[in-house]
């Protein structure tokens, strides 16, 4: 018998969608009462104070958080996220998804996720890398090639990868390049890491439209967030002969009929730092891009924003979970029983970021690094067999596709801790 746990710690919206996606899918594989919550909960986390240096001489301390949600299927892997609205559950629900995520697409990897409560965008650069360093110094213990490989999120880049390595590697007296993935490729990042993430939405956006028999070509996006996976999903949605209808940032959107120049979005932004004012179209609320008539919806940006308000009004033909947890449970459920959409579940929808994580990883192990081509194909090939293995799941068991994509991912995991056992 289990005795459940009630997680006082992560509590949170976040946390709590998290958890009743996990208890659906235990339910729906009937999960032994004694794996369930070995299974469920994050296996450790570290808060830690970051005090930073500004430019006028004072001194502000940020709070940061990792947290390891699973370490039984490999070391522990997930991004770090910099947002001023960053919580310990929200983390802590991030690295939940992380777990199934390796899990469903075959990584020997656990989950892990971090974050700090900060706004980037109101810090100098040398602030931001004092940050970023800080953060890494006092994690040193925490995480480690073997133990925890942490990678960009919301907030997060190359640079402060390259950063957050220097410091570690400055830390164990050696270079160190497979503590964290996303980095520059100068410091052992990997061809195609960058885009990897938004290439593997539109190839999946691609294939699903291919089974629909919708051409690519007569298909219309809307993306809500256009940091570094929505602006590489519109590139290679655009390059693919889709249409880019509207973009948004957190500064709110703008819609083109005709279409986005995606390229001119990217020139504009490279200096004005956010989509505001840009002349590239009409200006579109964020809630009102998440409603547009649209052959694909992208949300790319944060969670729950597909919420019980608006399931109903979406019009998409096809919604593509490029950022993580961006639809409530209820709003899953909506969809669900609309049947007109065909929804790409985030733990596989925004795989290829983790995936040529995984690749970065390897390459930095063994010292022998690969052409972009041979990661695009790689990539290409592990999306293949996971959305043949999700749709293969939802086909057997008359699942969602969501559904099928965490029973997939779970199992896994649930499988190996119980393989391993539990000693006294
Ligand atoms: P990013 O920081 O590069 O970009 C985030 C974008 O979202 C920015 O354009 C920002 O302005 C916008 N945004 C922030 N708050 C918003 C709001 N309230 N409304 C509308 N837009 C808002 O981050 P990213 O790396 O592109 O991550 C985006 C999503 O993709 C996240 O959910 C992240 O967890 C997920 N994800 C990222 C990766 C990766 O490789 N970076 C991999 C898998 C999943």
């Amino acid at each position: 018998m289990s005795k459940a746990i009630v997680s006082t710690l992560y509590d949170s919206d976040v946390f709590r969608m998290a958890c009743r996606q996990f208890d659906k899918a235990a339910d729906a594989i009937s999960l032994p009462d004694a794996i369930r919550d070995r299974t469920k909960y994050p296996r450790r986390c570290l808060a830690v104070s970051l005090p930073v240096k500004r430019q006028d001489g004072s001194v502000t301390v940020f709070e940061g958080y990792r947290v390891q949600h699973n370490l039984s299927t490999g070391p522990s892997k997930g991004g770090i996220r910099f947002h001023q609205h960053v919580t310990l559950g929200e983390v802590a629900a991030l690295a939940m998804w992380m777990s199934w995520k390796c899990s469903l697409v075959g990584l020997p990897y656990g989950g892990a996720k971090g974050g700090v409560i900060v706004d980037p965008n109101q810090l100098s650069l040398s602030e931001l890398e004092h940050l970023s360093r800080r953060y890494m110094q006092e994690m040193v213990n925490f995480l480690g090639p073997h133990t925890d490989v942490p990678a960009p999120d919301v907030g997060t880049n190359e640079r402060i990868m390259g950063w957050m390595m220097d410091t570690y590697s400055n830390h164990v007296g050696h270079l160190a390049p497979a503590v964290v993935t996303g980095k520059p490729i100068a410091l052992g990042g990997s061809q195609g890491r960058r885009e990897a993430t938004g290439a593997g939405v539109a190839y999946l956006v691609k294939k699903y439209l291919g089974d629909l028999k919708a051409p690519i070509n007569k298909a219309t996006v809307a993306i809500q967030g256009f940091g570094n996976v929505g602006s590489e999903t519109a590139l290679a949605l655009s390059a693919s002969g889709a249409k880019i209808v509207a973009i948004s940032d957190y500064t709110g959107g703008v819609f083109n009929a005709k279409g986005i120049d995606v390229k001119k979005a990217l020139a504009y932004l490279a200096y004005a730092k956010v989509l505001k004012d840009w002349d590239g179209g009409e200006p579109i609320t964020n809630e009102k891009l998440l409603e547009l008539k649209c052959t694909v919806l992208i949300p790319a940006a944060l969670e729950r924003v597909i919420t019980e308000k608006n399931a109903k009004k979406l019009q998409c033909r096809v919604l593509a979970e490029a950022a993580n947890g961006p639809t409530t449970n209820t709003a899953d459920r909506i969809i669900d029983a609309r049947g007109d959409i065909e929804l790409i579940p985030d733990v596989l929808c925004n795989s290829g970021g983790v995936i040529v994580s995984y690749f970065e990883w390897l390459q930095n192990l063994s010292n022998f690094y690969w052409s972009r081509d041979e990661v695009m194909e790689k990539l290409y090939g592990i999306l293949d067999k996971a959305k043949d293995a999700v749709d293969a799941q939802k086909r057997k068991f008359g699942f969602s596709r969501r559904l099928a994509a965490l029973t997939l991912g779970i199992q896994r995991v649930a499988d190996a801790k119980a393989a391993r056992g539990l000693f006294p």
